[in-house]
């Protein structure tokens, strides 16, 4: 009986009319397929993607050199050099986070006093060459300044889950 319902299935193209049954049905579904790199899918303001150091609105870094998201990297990606300047401020003159050792926790982020070292919704970027891991001071101040409007919108609507 088996072997007999086989047969019939083959020679009907049960498989075949099974397969076209469910593209028949995900036709007329709504789509959730995009296309990327034209189209993104929507992120949380909390994504953890591609570092990035703020400026004050007067152009002025965030960053005040206490070394607090270095103490607190548990890969121990950043690198911090500092020194002081005539005014009596400090601040970095080496800022560089190996982005082949950071494990995307946050942690710098969390820790940082003013709102200096974030982690942008960018998550499609790439490494081609060697040495391009290495984020240095200017490199994340320069996306800093790129995405200053996002990073701050993100910012805004990620303490309403603080
Ligand atoms: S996200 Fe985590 S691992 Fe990466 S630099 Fe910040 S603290 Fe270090
Ligand atoms: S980024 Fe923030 S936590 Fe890190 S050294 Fe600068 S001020 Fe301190």
């Amino acid at each position: 009986m088996q072997r007999l319902t086989g047969y019939i299935k083959s020679f009907s193209f049960w498989d075949l009319l099974g397969g076209l049954r469910i593209t028949g049905v995900y036709f007329w579904k709504k789509k959730i397929t995009i296309q990327y790199p034209d189209e993104s899918t929507p992120t949380s303001p909390r994504f953890r993607g591609l570092h990035a150091l703020r400026r004050y609105p007067n152009g002025e870094e965030r960053c005040i050199a206490c070394k607090l998201c270095e103490a607190v990297c548990p890969a121990l990606a950043i690198t911090i050099d500092s020194e002081p300047r005539a005014d009596g401020t400090r601040r970095t003159t080496q800022y560089d986070i190996d982005l082949f050792k950071c494990i995307y926790c946050g942690f710098c982020e969390e820790a940082c006093p003013v709102d200096s070292i974030v982690l942008t919704n960018m998550g499609d970027y790439h490494i081609a060459e060697r040495g391009e891991n290495i984020m240095t001071k200017e490199k994340l101040l320069a996306i800093g300044d790129q995405y200053e409007a996002q990073i701050a919108k993100d910012r805004e609507a990620e303490e309403k889950y603080r």
